[in-house]
């Protein structure tokens, strides 16, 4: 092999918060703090707390692959800990605080946390699990002084408090760029938790990869607010991906509501935000109630779930928003498909425009393919299903410390078994049609909840919706819809059953159509069909 002659510098997740401040010292990081006002300061300022709190960790005692648990909202606090954890080689772990206490309890002491930050409101959650979690050391309670609660931990300290007398620079150190940066375990809704060991390289690479031209609009100009959380994967890599091109980034803090978002979009002039489907329903409803517009923003990215195509043609048709997809997994760091849309969308008229944003581009850097349930390959004709695997510099190779996942998770040939089924298309368009496990079976044919749901969610009464599969003696499954109306809206079966007449296949059609007040959610805002199908386990179809 004739090597090439270049400089093998590492990739370094800490080098990215150097660029910001060296390159674009006045771009804004502003965050609706958990103790109330609006904080702000620029990429420079972040820098030099980072450092800070590097030496202050050096202090407690955390170094080398030391876990440091995060347990916070999306503050510039939480920014530093992205930064300042990895930066002098140890991982920041982030945890999603809406997990049961068990779920909590097993990944703290599945990853051996040392420490653990938690923001104000959530010290309660760590006041229940301190007991139960013997290796962690250090309870950093993410205020200043005077904001300081009274707690029954033994070992809280202040965040302000340990910055405070440190220097503003640091002596970062040059790692391997393969060490452990980060770390995000997935929300489990089955067996526990697992976890996902994010790389130096691997973070630095996904952002560079979402940055390219077409993907996600981000440049200097951009405002960004990642409404994704910090905890759920890395909201999406754009704490990362924000600071290399100099974009502003805005984080929301606690407040996620429809009121709490408007405001802080019009007073920062947000560009892009990013969020699952709940959030961005949530907002619509609200601006459609209080009869406000949004001034700055011009795009929307949803992910993490399916969306509706009606949500697409609401923001876009009423408030001038475009919406944009993203497809990817906690075990996937996350993006590996996005926000272009091809040459398709260039002659794509009325709502087959909104058809076309159902689809999205794989990133260049990832490989996909599909297979079927003998492990064959599946043409990517834009039509057959098969289940989505994939492969990349930015996919996990093993969950952390766990071989049975491990081995159920991988293809012999070293591929990740999504879970997720999908179509893939020319121009390398995705389009996931659902989960294998959600997929409803009638008659030995497949029918996709998300393009039922999808249907459903265009009559203008429905504000949620889910399709599961129900067990019946002749098809052996049968689709059951679940449906949430907007407030002061109505509607019967009968009007849902017309709406979906001429939408969807006749066989499509749900033998059931059941009205409730709210759908249960995942601890990352997701429809739980779990739950969902455990509420009706005892429930008898009309047509069985
Ligand atoms: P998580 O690891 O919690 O981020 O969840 C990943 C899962 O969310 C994927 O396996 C998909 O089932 C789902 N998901 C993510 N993005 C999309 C999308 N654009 N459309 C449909 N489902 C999605």
């Amino acid at each position: 092999m004739l090597s090439g002659r270049m400089m093998d510098r590492p990739l370094l997740v800490i080098d990215i918060l150097r660029h910001a401040a060296e390159a674009f010292p006045a771009s804004r990081i502003a965050s609706r703090t958990v103790e109330g006002p609006i904080h702000r300061y620029t990429y420079a300022d972040a820098f030099r707390r980072t450092a800070k709190l590097a030496h202050a960790l050096g202090q407690l005692g955390i170094g080398d692959g030391d876990r440091v648990a995060t347990i916070a909202w999306n503050t510039y606090r939480h920014f530093e800990l992205y930064y300042g954890v990895s930066g002098i080689g140890a991982v920041c772990h982030t945890i999603n605080p809406r997990l049961f206490a068990d779920q909590l309890d097993y990944i703290v002491n599945h990853a051996d946390d040392r420490a653990i930050f938690v923001d104000l409101n959530l010290v309660p959650l760590v006041e229940q699990l301190a007991d139960r979690c013997a290796g962690v050391r250090h309870v950093v309670i993410m205020t200043d002084r005077e904001h300081m609660p009274r707690t029954s931990l033994e070992q809280a300290i202040c965040y302000e408090e340990i910055l405070e007398d440190m220097p503003e620079t640091f002596d970062w150190p040059c790692l391997d760029e393969n060490t452990a940066a980060a770390m995000c375990y997935t929300s489990g809704t089955t067996g526990n938790p697992k976890g996902s060991l994010y790389s130096h390289r691997s973070t630095v690479l996904h952002a560079l990869g979402v940055l390219a031209p077409g993907i996600f609009p981000l440049n200097r100009e951009a405002v960004v607010m990642p409404v994704v959380p910090m905890f759920h994967v890395q909201a999406w890599g754009q704490p990362y991906a924000a600071p290399i091109c100099g974009a502003s980034l805005v984080l929301p803090g606690a407040r996620l509501d429809g009121e709490s978002l408007h405001q802080l979009m019009e007073s920062e002039g947000v560009t892009l935000a990013l969020g699952v489907p709940t959030i961005w329903l949530g907002l619509l409803a609200w601006l459609r109630q209080s009869g406000k517009g949004l001034s700055t923003v011009a795009r929307l990215l949803t992910g993490g779930a399916a969306a509706p195509l009606s949500m697409f043609r609401a923001w876009e048709e009423e408030y001038g928003v475009e919406v944009l997809q993203g497809w990817g997994m906690t075990e996937t760091s996350p993006v590996c498909a996005c926000g272009a849309y091809g040459s398709a969308l260039d002659v794509a008229e009325g709502d087959e425009r909104y058809v076309c944003k159902l689809r999205q581009q794989r990133l260049f850097g990832v490989e996909l393919r599909l297979v079927d349930d003998d492990g064959q390959p599946v043409p990517a004709d834009g039509i057959a299903q098969g289940e989505l695997q994939c492969r990349g510099p930015w996919v996990i190779d093993s969950y952390y410390n766990d071989d049975a996942a491990t081995s159920a998770a991988f293809t012999d040939d070293g591929w990740f078994r999504t879970g997720d089924v999908a179509t893939l298309a020319a121009e390398s368009m995705l389009q996931i049609t659902d989960r294998t496990k959600d997929m409803i079976k009638s008659g030995g044919e497949w029918i996709s909840s998300i393009d039922l749901e999808n249907e459903v969610m265009s009559h203008p009464a429905v504000a949620e919706a889910a399709a599961i599969a129900m067990p019946h003696p002749r098809w052996q499954e049968r689709p059951m819809l679940i449906v949430v109306l907007n407030p002061d809206q109505t509607a019967g079966s009968d009007d849902i059953r017309r709406h979906l007449e001429g939408r969807i296949a006749k066989w499509w059609m749900p033998d059931d159509i059941v009205f409730v007040d709210d759908l249960p959610h995942t601890a990352t805002g997701k429809v739980s069909k779990l739950q969902l199908r455990e509420r009706f386990r005892d429930h008898v179809l009309p047509t069985a």
